[in-house]
């Protein structure tokens, strides 16, 4: 359930995409026993790498010209739904903002919508928030929207706090059942370095704390109470520059000398030659990287590159 109390059963990410709960005991039970279950079935594994343990997370925003639009504009009022339908699927905006030129006639200037995809906001989550908290919501809170705007406004600290626990939990019933298998057997995340996805990319700087406000991933302490045997973050869309500033910060936080796998992403709007990639290595070496992660499998069959001593 999100910030405005839209459950993804209703409307899934980008049509197709559902999230487990993680506050649902069936949940860390079914990753623990999934887990188990795969390790147990093909002895040759290593180990278990937990790729999407975070909450989903996007503040998506629009801004349609609507200088045009006549007097539909009368019936769109700010913190209006409104729903874009594409076949059988369907996705939610908010009117946050509406900029007009003139009332009558009918001329708006901008309409800026937007849709807050910050996760997870249920009746179960609120209520577990609370009980750790021993915090009471005001009692003329209705709709999820308010008390999620109440506890952001409120209590965020404790918020981001909380859903970080959350995972941590998860986490740690999934390393009994990896370690419970053999204690050979690694457990290893996947993370992000920063939010938005691709900050880089828009002109923003990595910021390495939103991982733990956006997505709940409070890494370094996971890695620090010793919750994983080592960690991959996701540096994406950075230039070997900003690769290698990332990495050594990422590695100035974590205590002791947990290995860190940097990820590297290969795609046909980032293309990647072997040199560049032998480039991105280096620099992740000079960042105290133990090595590369790479993003995804189908994407690097065509590269013609040496692994050499990297893992
Ligand atoms: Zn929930």
């Amino acid at each position: 359930m999100d910030y405005h109390g839209i459950s993804v059963l209703d409307e899934p990410i980008a049509g197709r995409r559902y999230f487990l709960d993680p506050t649902s005991p069936e949940v860390v039970d079914l990753v623990a026993a999934t887990s188990r279950h795969i390790l147990e079935s093909y002895p040759a594994l290593e180990g278990i790498q937990l790729d999407f343990i975070r909450y989903y997370h996007y503040h998506s925003r629009f801004t349609v010209l609507a200088q045009e639009l006549g007097h539909t504009l009368s019936l769109l009022a700010e913190g209006s739904p409104v729903q874009l339908v594409v076949g059988d699927k369907r996705v939610t905006f908010f009117l946050e903002q509406k900029d007009m030129l003139y009332h009558d006639p009918p001329l708006g200037k901008e309409l800026h919508f937007h849709r807050q995809f910050s996760y997870c906001f249920c009746s179960r989550c609120i209520e577990e928030f609370c009980r750790r908290q021993g915090a009471v919501l005001p009692a003329e809170l209705q709709s999820t929207q308010e008390k999620a705007e109440w506890i952001l406004g409120h209590l965020g600290e404790a918020w981001v706090h909380f859903r970080a626990q959350v995972l941590e939990d998860l986490l740690a019933e999934v390393r009994r059942a990896v370690k419970g298998v053999g204690a050979d057997k690694e457990l290893s995340i996947t993370v992000w370095y920063s939010s938005p996805y691709g900050s880089e990319l828009v002109g923003r700087a990595a910021d390495l704390d939103s991982a733990v406000w956006d997505f709940g991933q409070d890494w370094w302490r996971w890695a620090e109470v010793g919750l994983v045997d080592f960690v991959c973050p996701m540096n994406y869309w950075l230039t070997t520059e900003s690769f290698q500033m990332v990495i050594a910060k990422q590695r100035s936080r974590l205590k002791g000398d947990l290995p860190l796998f940097s990820g590297i992403l290969r795609s046909p709007e980032h293309p990647l030659s072997g040199e560049e990639l032998t480039a991105y290595l280096e620099a992740a070496r000079r960042a105290g990287a133990a090595g590369l992660c790479f993003f995804h499998y189908g994407t690097w069959r065509d590269l013609d590159w040496k692994v050499g001593k990297a893992r």
